[in-house]
């Protein structure tokens, strides 16, 4: 059974003109995410990514279809149950969206803390995510004062620490220059191996999911255009 399935997924918000007609954001689509892959979304500015990642993560219902997580259908969960698929789907973005005013060690903390593990785990978890991501010795830092690989580093770091089964990366080396976006991504491929999570990267970028993903869809004005191993899909004439 797939981790992820969309069948026939649309998403449609009403127009901001009044009267218009309603905006197609995810017009029907159909995809599975296996367990352990690294699927890549691209497509350009306005393809319907984003607004695929809300829905999969669950903070946004779906106009019409379903969602499948294990073959549980998003739909018929009750608000309680979606905040624990949530808690089971890490992010990461492009600005990083770190908390500016909290050091290193405490960005990392803080999903422990909000999910009431106690001080000794918080500690133990955060020495070990810091460690993996190399950034041990940046702990009292403040994000201001690390490179955007480095903030990132972090960003991947507090995603990870509740242990979720699945990471997603939304344009997340897309303000990183391409040696720093070679590290990063070199992370994750590090993150899919070592502790199995399934990544599903977000990208307009098509060098990214040359580079990372195993599997892609190709995202053009709400819909997938195409989809496969990424190596079918860019041998393609
Ligand atoms: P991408 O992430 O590929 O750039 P988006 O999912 O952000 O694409 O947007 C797809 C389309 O849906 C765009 O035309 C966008 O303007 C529209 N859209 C996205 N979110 C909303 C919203 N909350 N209200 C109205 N229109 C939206
Ligand atoms: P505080 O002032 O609350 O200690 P810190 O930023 O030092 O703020 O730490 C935030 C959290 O991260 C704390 O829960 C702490 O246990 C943990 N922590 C801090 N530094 C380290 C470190 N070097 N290695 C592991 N965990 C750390």
């Amino acid at each position: 059974m797939a981790l992820v399935s969309l069948r026939n997924v649309t998403k449609s918000y009403p127009s901001a003109e009044r009267g218009g007609d309603r905006v197609v954001a995810v017009d029907d689509v159909s995809l599975d995410i296996e367990s352990g892959d690294v699927y890549g979304i691209i497509g350009y500015s306005g393809a319907g990514k984003s607004t695929l990642v809300r829905l999969v993560n669950a903070l946004e219902p779906a106009t019409a279809g379903s969602i499948l997580l294990d073959g549980r259908d998003l739909t018929q969960m009750s608000e309680r149950e979606l905040r624990g698929i949530r808690r089971g789907i890490g992010m990461i973005f492009q600005q990083f969206n770190l908390f500016e005013q909290k050091t290193v060690a405490k960005n990392v903390a803080y999903p422990l803390e909000v999910a009431g593990a106690s001080r000794a785990e918080v500690r133990a978890r955060v020495a070990e995510l810091l460690d993996f991501v190399g950034l041990s010795a940046k702990a009292k830092n403040h994000p201001d004062q690390l490179s955007g690989g480095q903030k990132q580093r972090v960003g991947i770091a507090r995603a990870l620490a509740t242990s979720p089964r699945i990471l997603l990366a939304d344009e997340a080396t897309s303000a990183l220059d391409p040696e720093t976006t070679h590290e990063v991504l070199e992370l994750l491929r590090r993150v899919n191996r070592e502790f199995g999570v399934t990544i599903i990267v977000i990208t307009h970028e098509m060098d990214v999911i040359q580079s990372i993903a195993t599997k892609v869809a190709v995202m053009d004005g709400g819909r997938v255009i195409e989809s496969g191993d990424v190596f079918d899909v860019f041998s393609n004439p």
